[in-house]
């Protein structure tokens, strides 16, 4: 009988149509279908080094993403990214849309950290921190704290519908429903202030956006871990789908060591392998029982495999019980398996030209990240022509331009500005030149300019506006000059 784990493989005889020579009479012919209808998958649980890294990423990641918006920065949330204000908080630092750029430098970071440690040690990220493998294991959790460990799933599965069966189903799902719940109030907690959402979800006062992105969030995470989860990894997830083009024979995977292995065979414990002319692979197929996407690592690199080493946790207390080495399932690389590698050879070749181009991009974007945010002025200014009246002549023979100055204040306390104008002789500002802009707040300021008539030849004549800040006590703490131009008519 095929096990709950083994995909589905239907075998379709074909009627050869038009028979060539070579197939005359081959009667053994057949077709595979391309076609796996799904398996449920029951990993078994398993204990064990990797096992335990990924539980303590598992706590990481989960304290980060629940604790962070309760988490207070003066009189705010310390990480809020306030969407209908078109402000972002992250601790000490209050972005404008205008700083997109630092998204972007975020953005290739992440993207070359990716690649980095692709390049080195493959999956990594899909088997420790990928929120898909961390609430499947969450919700694993659960499953196997109600319904019991692989065997027992299997047969609650199979068994009729009864009293006990319809308990442990709905309780489980309760519970991963309470668990979804709170991820997408969570979630919801990073865009809205959570204290506030808090109160209004008590009192039934929350707006139709963050009902539905609450449900939206709490419906991703209660299908994906709950029903979907290693199908995420084998068809929706675009970076199982490109990850082999980062690999290479020096890539850290988990791997079975075919050599030392086969043929696999069982044995009794007393038995001399060598005698019987067996490998130390006792064939007990638990590599493929706690596999979370179902597959054997004895057929070698697969692309669902996601790196988490359960099989190598698994395999090494199999080992561990019939008295051999461990490490028959390990993190190795194929040069390694082949070559017979130690550790130290693998590190030797971790510095290859690709994975030194990775890093050098990464230190470069990362360096230059950390300095422009450390020589970041603290307000912003965008300045934006009256399209009304381009240019008029008003009372004393002036020419007068128009002009909306947008000063965002990006610092947590209130700024003093002094606006001034240069660029042509007798330029004048007259407008209040002075300006105060509350914490972390924008203020739209109309401004004046005004040139004696026949000042200046007709055309766009290029100014520019000089903005100094002041922090209270009047000390400078920054300066702006922002581009513009001033028309003159004919
Ligand atoms: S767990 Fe180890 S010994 Fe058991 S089948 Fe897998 S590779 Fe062989
Ligand atoms: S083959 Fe091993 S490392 Fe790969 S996903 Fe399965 S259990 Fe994890």
């Amino acid at each position: 009988m095929a096990s709950p784990n083994e995909p589905s493989r239907k075998t379709i005889p074909i009627v050869p149509v038009s028979p060539t020579a070579a197939d005359a009479g081959d009667s053994t012919q057949e077709m595979v279908s391309l076609y796996a209808a799904h398996r449920k998958v029951y990993p078994r649980s398993v204990q064990g080094r990797f096992a335990h890294w990924r539980w303590v990423m598992v706590w990481l990641t989960q304290l980060v993403f629940y604790g962070l918006p309760w988490l207070e920065w003066g009189q705010r949330q310390a990480v809020l990214f306030d969407l209908g204000a078109r402000r972002f908080y992250i601790f000490g630092l209050v972005l404008y849309p205008q700083d997109f750029i630092y998204l972007t430098a975020i953005l290739v970071i992440s993207a070359f950290s990716l690649f980095l440690f692709t390049a080195v040690a493959g999956r990594l990220w899909c088997g420790y921190a990928c929120p898909q493998t961390v609430y499947s294991e969450i919700f694993l959790w659960v499953e196997r704290s109600i319904e019991g460990d692989r065997t027992a799933r299997i047969r609650l599965d199979a068994a009729d519908m009864s009293l006990e069966k319809l308990f442990k189903k709905w309780f489980k799902h309760i519970v991963w429903i309470g668990i979804a719940m709170w991820t997408g109030f969570s979630f919801v907690g990073y865009f809205t202030p959570i204290r506030a959402l808090g109160m209004e979800f008590l009192t039934g006062n929350m707006s139709s956006w963050e009902v539905f992105w609450v449900f939206f969030y709490a419906l991703a995470t209660y299908g994906n871990a709950g029903f979907m989860r290693e199908q995420v990894c084998k068809y929706m997830c675009p970076y199982a789908r490109f990850q082999s083009a980062m690999f290479d024979k020096d890539t850290l995977i988990v791997s079975y060591d075919q050599a030392r292995g086969e043929p696999r065979g069982a044995r009794s414990r007393k038995a001399d392998p060598q005698s019987l002319g067996l490998g130390s692979c006792v064939d007990c197929s638990l590599c493929v029982q706690v596999c979370p996407t179902g597959i054997d690592i004895r057929q070698g690199l697969q692309y669902e495999c996601i790196g988490c080493g359960a099989c190598a946790d698994v395999c090494d207390a199999v080992m561990d019980k019939v008295g051999d080495a461990k490490g028959l399932i390990r993190y190795s690389t194929q040069n390694a398996v082949a070559s017979g590698w130690g550790p130290e050879q693998i590190w030797r070749r971790v510095w290859r030209p690709r994975v030194l181009l990775y890093a050098v991009i990464l230190l470069g974007v990362s360096l230059a990240l950390v300095l422009s945010l450390a020589m970041r002025q603290p307000f912003k200014v965008d300045v934006v022509r009256d399209r009304a009246a381009l240019a008029r002549i008003v009372a004393g023979g002036q020419i007068e331009n128009v002009y909306r100055l947008q000063i965002m204040n990006a610092a947590e306390a209130p700024l003093h500005f002094k606006l001034a104008v240069q660029g042509l002789p007798n330029l004048r500002l007259v407008t209040e030149p002075e300006v105060q802009v509350p914490a972390t707040e924008s203020r739209w300021v109309s401004v004046r300019l005004q040139l004696p008539y026949e000042a200046a030849p007709p055309g766009a004549h290029p100014i520019h506006f000089q903005i100094l800040s002041f922090e209270e006590g009047r000390r400078l703490v920054g300066e702006i000059q922002e581009k513009s131009v001033f028309l003159v008519p004919r």
